[in-house]
C-alpha cells in the first residue's frame, strides 16, 4: 500500500525568517508519528532554512521549480544538484502558474522531470485543465498529453518515485474546489494513463494527489476517494494550524 502524501506549496510567500517560524510551528503541531508523508515547498531562498528547521522531523523539503541543466550560463536559474545540496527530496514541476505566467510547455516540463530524476530528486508533476478547456470538454485530452509529453523517456524504475498532482486550473486559489467525484474521475483517468505508459504494478506505486482549494473542511471527502493519494495545498498550507488540520484530517 502506498504511503499518502500532503505537500504544502507556499508559492511566492514567506521570507526565510518567516519560513523558520512556520516550520517550527508546524513541527510542534505534527509531533508524533505521521501516517501521512508531509512535504513543504518554500521559495528557493528559504529551502535551506526550512531544511535546517525541519531536521529531526519527517517533514520533507520540496522546491517549487528547477532548471534542466546542472550548471552553466543560465542567469537566475537553479539546478537539480543545487536543490539536492540544500536537502530537497521533491521538486514541483509544471505547476499551472509556471505554465500560464512563464510559458512552460510540456517539452520544457519533460526536460525538468528528467533532470530532476537524473539527480535523485522526486518530481511532483502537475497536470490539469483550464476552465475553458473543461467547458470545451477537453479535460481528458489535456491531461493525457501533459502526462505523455511530460513523462516521455521516463522508465519504469524511475517512475515509481513520481508524484502526479491533478490540479484543475479553475480550482487553484479560487475557493472553487473540484467535487470529490470530479477529482476522483480525473485521478482515476490519470491512473489508467499511467498504467498504459508504465507497467501496471509501477502505476500502482505512483501517488496521484489532488490540488485546488484544499481546506480542512473538504480534505476528508477528497481523501476518501480511491484514486486520491494525497493533496497539494497552496493557500491553506501557509497557516500552520490549517495545514496541520489538513494533515490530521482523520481525527
Ligand atoms: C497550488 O498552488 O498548487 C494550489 C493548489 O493552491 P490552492 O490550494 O491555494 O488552490
Amino acid at each position: 500500500m502506498k504511503q499518502r502524501i500532503i505537500i504544502g506549496n507556499w508559492k511566492m510567500n514567506k521570507t526565510a525568517t518567516e519560513t523558520i517560524r512556520l516550520v517550527t510551528e508546524l513541527k510542534a503541531l505534527l509531533s508524533g508519528k505521521q501516517e501521512i508523508e508531509v512535504a513543504v515547498a518554500p521559495p528557493f531562498v528559504s529551502l535551506q532554512p526550512a531544511e535546517i528547521a525541519a531536521q529531526g522531523t519527517p517533514i520533507k523539503i520540496a522546491a517549487q521549480d528547477v532548471f534542466h541543466e546542472d550548471s552553466g550560463a543560465f542567469t537566475g536559474e537553479i539546478s537539480p544538484p543545487m536543490l539536492v545540496d540544500v536537502g530537497c527530496t521533491y521538486v514541483i514541476v509544471g505547476h499551472s502558474e509556471r505554465r500560464q505566467h512563464f510559458g512552460e510547455t510540456n517539452l520544457i516540463v519533460n526536460k525538468k522531470v528528467k533532470a530532476a530524476i537524473d539527480n535523485g530528486l522526486k518530481p511532483i508533476l502537475c497536470v490539469g485543465e483550464t476552465e475553458t478547456e473543461r467547458e470545451q470538454k477537453k479535460t481528458f485530452d489535456v491531461v493525457e498529453s501533459q502526462l505523455r509529453e511530460g513523462l516521455r523517456g521516463v522508465n519504469d524504475a524511475e517512475a515509481e518515485d513520481l508524484v502526479v498532482a491533478y490540479e484543475p486550473v479553475w480550482a487553484i486559489g479560487t475557493g472553487d474546489t473540484a467535487s470529490p467525484g470530479t477529482a476522483e474521475e480525473v485521478n482515476g483517468f490519470i491512473f489508467e494513463k499511467l498504467s498504459a505508459i508504465f507497467r501496471r504494478d509501477v502505476a500502482h506505486k505512483i501517488r496521484i494527489v489532488y490540488g485546488g482549494s484544499v481546506t480542512p473542511e473538504n480534505i476528508k471527502d477528497l481523501m476518501a476517494q480511491p484514486h486520491i493519494d494525497g493533496a497539494l495545498v497552496g493557500g491553506a498550507s501557509l497557516d500552520p494550524k490549517s495545514f496541520s488540520q489538513i494533515i490530521h484530517f482523520k481525527e
